[in-house]
């Protein structure tokens, strides 16, 4: 049993100790104290059924023990910077991670975050070409430093940096775009982008295969291998952000750029790749690695032995359990019932997604597409009430996001969709 601070305690240190800006689920906001694979449990030992796994971070499952086991063996070896001296950790990880990659992506950066890793890329983008132009899709979330901001596109991230040489193309969302789902009148843009705003030349191209804070949009089929197309052209090189979409979470495919049939220049990665230990990466080739070469480029703990032990077990877990097919089965049975369920519910306007990156926009007229903004946050209370957390998302903040640990079984998707249609019922 928990013995520790009550959740009424905890909100008064946060309220005084911690910054004013940090938010939080639900009125009466959870006190998590356990994990255990798919399930959180709060101060009073009530069980949740998990469906946001810390914002897609925890693929494995919660406090995983394979994966505790490797990080609690490394930590009682050694726990140290990443530089300075060998360690077969970070060899053994890299290894690893570039095994999982196509082409010539074989050389690993690791970082501490998402953000890190993107700025890194973008900057690696700037120097091998010499350019400075920067194309990411509005809607987008990639980060919260300089660069990573600017490249951001929802003005509810945005402080007021200087956003140096970014430019935002107009989103393929199949949903919500001007062109629906043609994907060639989007690339179209990134063209005129690059003719109108730029020196003909770019430094490179952002993108998610399927947008995660920005209300799981999955980028028109089609539309990145024409735009990959146009940029290269332009002498940019093009930056797949997986840190939401990779590590095995579409199912079919162990990263999201890979159902685009494309390959990047560059990958970026994080979340998933550490089930929930503080971990970023980013792979690329060796030629464009080399840039790094021209200065010292250093991260004290970026690549450190506790957390890509941590990494290669999670590696290890995906393919034992065999997670990525979990992902691809239950997803598919997960996204069926939710499409039954629209069929039911007039404010479900559209269910999509891959795998085990779901998305569920609740809309309260489908021909106006009218954002649902307070019906999904009593929606998402009701369900909370009946033991099951969910996320929420997108640009008006109106879409459930689904994105559980990839241990999620047929029964929790079962258990996970009649509970939304009991909360919907109840609106
Ligand atoms: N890229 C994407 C697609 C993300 O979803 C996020 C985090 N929400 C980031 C980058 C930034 O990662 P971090 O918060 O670890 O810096």
């Amino acid at each position: 049993p928990y013995d520790g601070p009550t959740a009424a305690e905890i909100a008064r240190k946060r309220a005084k100790f911690l910054s004013p800006s940090l938010f939080h689920f639900y009125s009466k906001p959870l006190n998590i104290v356990e994990g255990k694979m798919q399930y959180l449990y709060d101060e009073h030992g009530r069980r949740y059924l998990d469906a946001f796994a810390g914002i897609a971070t925890v693929c494995c499952g919660h406090s995983h023990p394979d994966i505790v086991d490797a990080i609690t063996a490394q930590a009682k070896r050694l726990q140290h910077s990443t530089v300075l001296y060998l360690n077969h950790a970070i060899a053994d990880f890299a290894e690893a991670l570039a095994s999982k990659m196509p082409g010539d992506l074989k050389v690993v950066f690791f970082t501490n975050s998402g953000t890190e890793a993107n700025e890194l890329a973008i900057m690696m983008a700037r120097m091998y070409t010499g350019s400075h132009d920067i194309i990411s899709l509005r809607n987008s979330y990639h980060g919260n430093a300089a660069a990573t901001m600017g490249a951001t596109a929802q003005k509810n991230w945005k402080f007021n940096v200087i956003q140096s040489g970014v430019h935002h193309a107009v989103n393929p969302d199949p949903y919500r775009g001007a062109f629906g789902s043609d994907a060639e009148k989007y690339a179209r843009d990134v063209k005129e982008i690059i003719e109108f705003g730029t020196t003909g030349h770019v430094a490179g191209f952002i993108s998610e295969a399927i947008q995660g804070v920005g209300g799981i949009v999955e980028v028109s089929p089609g539309y990145l291998p024409l735009a990959y197309d146009t940029v290269r052209k332009a002498g940019g090189l093009c930056i797949a952000d997986e840190v939401q979409a990779g590590f095995a979470r579409v199912g079919s495919y162990f990263w999201g750029f890979e159902t685009h049939g494309v390959i990047p220049d560059i990958v970026t990665m994080a979340k998933g790749i550490g089930n929930g230990i503080p971990l970023g990466a980013v792979v690329t080739t060796p030629e464009i690695a080399q840039v790094l070469t021209r200065r010292s480029y250093f991260n004290t703990f970026g690549g450190n032995p506790f957390c890509t032990a941590g990494g290669l077990a999670v590696l290890k877990v995906l393919d034992k359990e065999k997670l990525q097919e979990n992902a691809f089965i239950v997803g598919s049975y997960l996204k069926d019932r939710l499409r039954g369920l629209q069929e039911k519910h007039e404010i479900i306007g559209d269910v999509r997604g891959t795998g085990f990156m779901l998305g569920v926009e609740l809309v309260t007229d489908r021909q106006l597409k009218t954002p649902a903004k307070d019906e999904i946050c009593r929606a998402m209370e009701h369900m909370k009430d009946m033991g099951v957390l969910v996320g929420k998302g997108g640009f008006y903040g109106n879409v459930f996001r689904i994105t559980p640990p990839l241990c999620f079984t047929k029964e929790d998707a079962d258990f996970f969709v009649d509970v939304m249609d009991i909360a919907l019922s109840k609106l």
